[in-house]
C-alpha cells in the first residue's frame, strides 16, 4: 500500500499523524522532560518525522522546550541542553455531558490530568445546534478563566441522554454510525466542526459508569455495574475496564428489567419495568407526595406510607440487581442518583434483597458502593471515552486520583 492510498483516505492519514503524535506524548508522560534525542530513541521515529511532530506540538503549545540547568561538569562547555516537556496548561481532551437538567465540561491535559471542570444547571432543550453552542461557550469560558490553551486539542467526548451506540462527529473516525439518535449525531457534528477535532458521543449514563470505573467508586475494579436511580433509572456495564455496549447499545439498561409480571406497559415496550417501581416519579406516586423534598420530609418524619414505598422500591432494585449480577458477575455495584443518595435508609434494604435473591458465590464477590463523582461522573466519563476508547489516542488516565479533588468552577461559570 503506497502513499496514494493514504492520501485518498483522510481518516487513515489523520490516524497515522495522531498515532505518531501520541507516541511522542506517551514518552514524555512516562519519562518526564526529555531531550529530542531521547524522544527519538524511545519512539523509534526518524529525525525528520520527529522534527515535524515536535514543531507542530510546540506551535500548538502542547509542548514546551526548556533549557535544562547544566550540571557542574558541563557548565560553560558546548550548547545548553534543551528538553521537551508537556505543557500542563494545554488541553488534550475535553469531556462534555449534556444531561436533561445540566451541562458539564471537564478538560484534561496531555499528562491525562483533569485541569478544569465546571457546569451549569439548566434544562437542555432547544435544537442540537443551540445545545452544542451552549456547551462550546461554557468550554471557552472555562478555558479562558483557567488559562487553558485549546489549540492542541486532540479529541472531545460527549454524553447525551437517550439510547444508541457510540458515534463519531464530523471528522471522527466512526462517521455516521447506524442506530444513533439524530440529535446526538448533530451535536457531535457541530462540536467537531467548531473545534476541528474528532468527537465521540455516547449515552450519558453509560459514560457515568465509565467515569466511576476510571476515577470514582469502582476504580480498580475491572468489572462494575453502575445504576443511576433518579427521575429515570439508567445503568452501564464496565467489563474488564471497558464499556460493554451489547448488540443494540443497550447493555446495562437495568431500568428496563421487568420486576412485576402484572405491571403496566412501559414506554420502552416492556411491562412492569424497574423504572416504573423505583424512580423518583414512581416513589412520589406511591407515597402520594408532589415533590422530592416533600417526600424526604415524610421519610424523615417516619411517615408509614413513604417508608413503605421506599422499602418496596428497594426490594425491586435488589431483585433486579440479583438478575443483573448473576449474568454479569461484577465486583462492584455503584449506586447513584437521588434515591441512592438517601443512604442506608434505601441502600440497606436494597442490598438485603439482593443478597436474598443471589447465589452465594456471586453475592460474596460483589461490593455495593455509593457513586463518588456526583454530577461530574458523566463529563469525566466522556473524557475517559476519548483517552480510553478512542482509536486515535493510546492509553488512558493513569493519574486518576487527580480528578475528585479538582477545583470546581460551577458557580462562577455562566452559560451563554
Ligand atoms: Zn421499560
Amino acid at each position: 500500500m503506497g502513499a496514494m492510498a493514504v492520501d485518498k483516505n483522510p481518516t487513515v492519514l489523520r490516524q497515522l499523524r495522531y498515532g505518531n503524535m501520541e507516541r511522542v506524548l506517551e514518552v514524555l508522560r512516562r519519562k518526564g522532560p526529555s531531550s529530542r534525542a531521547d524522544v527519538a530513541t524511545a519512539t523509534g521515529l526518524s529525525r525528520t518525522t520527529l522534527s515535524g511532530i515536535v514543531g507542530r506540538l510546540l506551535a500548538d503549545n502542547v509542548l514546551l522546550e526548556e533549557s535544562a540547568p547544566l550540571d557542574g561538569a558541563r557548565a560553560g562547555r558546548g550548547r545548553p541542553v534543551h528538553r521537551l516537556t508537556l505543557n500542563p496548561s494545554s488541553a488534550q481532551a475535553v469531556g462534555i455531558e449534556m444531561g436533561r437538567e445540566r451541562l458539564r465540561v471537564a478538560i484534561a491535559n496531555a499528562a491525562h490530568e483533569v485541569t478544569a471542570s465546571g457546569g451549569v444547571h439548566r434544562p437542555n432543550r432547544g435544537s442540537a445546534r443551540e445545545q452544542a453552542d451552549c456547551a462550546l461557550a461554557l468550554l471557552r469560558d472555562l478555558a479562558e478563566r483557567e488559562g487553558i490553551d485549546l489549540a492542541g486539542l486532540s479529541g472531545v467526548g460527549i454524553g447525551t441522554p437517550g439510547p444508541g451506540e457510540t458515534t463519531g462527529g464530523g471528522t471522527g473516525p466512526l462517521g455516521d454510525a447506524p442506530g444513533v439518535p439524530r440529535h446526538r449525531q448533530s451535536v457531535a457534528d457541530r462540536v467537531a466542526a467548531s473545534l476541528d477535532v474528532p468527537v465521540l458521543a455516547d449515552n450519558n449514563t453509560r459514560l457515568a459508569a465509565l467515569g466511576e470505573a476510571i476515577w470514582g467508586a469502582a476504580r480498580g475494579a475491572g468489572d462494575a455495574l453502575h445504576v443511576t436511580l433518579s427521575y429515570g433509572v439508567g445503568g452501564g456495564l464496565v467489563a474488564q475496564g471497558r464499556l460493554f455496549r451489547g448488540a443494540q447499545g443497550a447493555a446495562g439498561e437495568i431500568g428496563h428489567i421487568s420486576v412485576d409480571p402484572e405491571g403496566a406497559r412501559c414506554w420502552c415496550g416492556g411491562h412492569g419495568c424497574l423504572e416504573q417501581a423505583a424512580s423518583v416519579p414512581a416513589l412520589l406516586r406511591a407515597a402520594g407526595r408532589r415533590s422530592w423534598s416533600r417526600f424526604t420530609e415524610a421519610l424523615a418524619a417516619g411517615e408509614e406510607r413513604a417508608c413503605a414505598a421506599l422499602e418496596r422500591a428497594a426490594c425491586a432494585v435488589g431483585r433486579a440487581l440479583a438478575a443483573a449480577c448473576s449474568t454479569a458477575n461484577p465486583q462492584r455495584v455503584v449506586l447513584g442518583g437521588e434515591i441512592a443518595e438517601l443512604g442506608p435508609l434505601f441502600l440497606d434494604p436494597a442490598e438485603a434483597a439482593f443478597r436474598r435473591y443471589t447465589a452465594a458465590r456471586v453475592s460474596r464477590g460483589v461490593r455495593f458502593v455509593p457513586a463518588a463523582l456526583a454530577d461530574r461522573a458523566g463529563a469525566l466519563g466522556a473524557l475517559a471515552l476519548v483517552f480510553h476508547e478512542s482509536p486515535l489516542l493510546a492509553g488512558y488516565p493513569t493519574r486518576g486520583a487527580a480528578a475528585p479533588g479538582v477545583a470546581d468552577g460551577a458557580s462562577a461559570v455562566a452559560a451563554s
